[in-house]
């Protein structure tokens, strides 16, 4: 299945309309190998689409279970692919993120499960986040 069939499919299967703009933030996304940060989208699409269009764009599919947000250090929201394992009814994103403090890339450290805290009875988790800060491997690499 190439690209563009499987972002059609996506659509389809979360019962979204096929936009320019949906379409142009999934290939925007899949293009990258960390997260992108909103101000980034919104530079890349500022033509061809407005804030308010771009918010609802992120919104519907963070709905759907076909991206998850992840703040970074300064608050800025960053937004990634899911897996397979997502969906309209669950996220299962329960994977560190690491904040790389030289690039500043946002990497989903998929293989790499938050493991689940014990809390006490009553509670009820409903999100884990952890985002771990340091050098990524591109730039430790770097520095050699
Ligand atoms: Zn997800
Ligand atoms: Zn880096
Ligand atoms: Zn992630």
């Amino acid at each position: 299945m190439d690209k563009a069939t499987h972002f059609d499919d996506l659509l389809v299967k979360s019962g979204l309309k096929r936009t320019s703009a949906r379409l142009q933030v999934l290939e925007i996304l899949s293009n990258k190998n960390s997260a992108t940060s909103q101000p980034y989208l919104e530079q890349v699409m500022g033509k061809d689409a407005d804030r308010v269009t771009l918010y609802r764009v992120l919104q519907a599919f963070e709905e759907k279970g076909i991206i998850h947000k992840v703040l970074d250090s300064h608050g800025t929201a960053n937004y990634a692919l899911c897996a397979d394992g997502c969906n309209a009814q669950h996220h299962q994103d329960e994977h560190v993120h690491f904040d790389c403090n030289r690039c500043h890339k946002i990497y989903c450290l998929e293989s790499v499960k938050i493991p689940v805290p014990k809390v006490p009875s009553g509670f009820k988790i409903g999100h884990l986040n952890l985002i771990a800060t340091g050098t990524c491997a591109a730039c430790a690499e770097q520095s050699n």
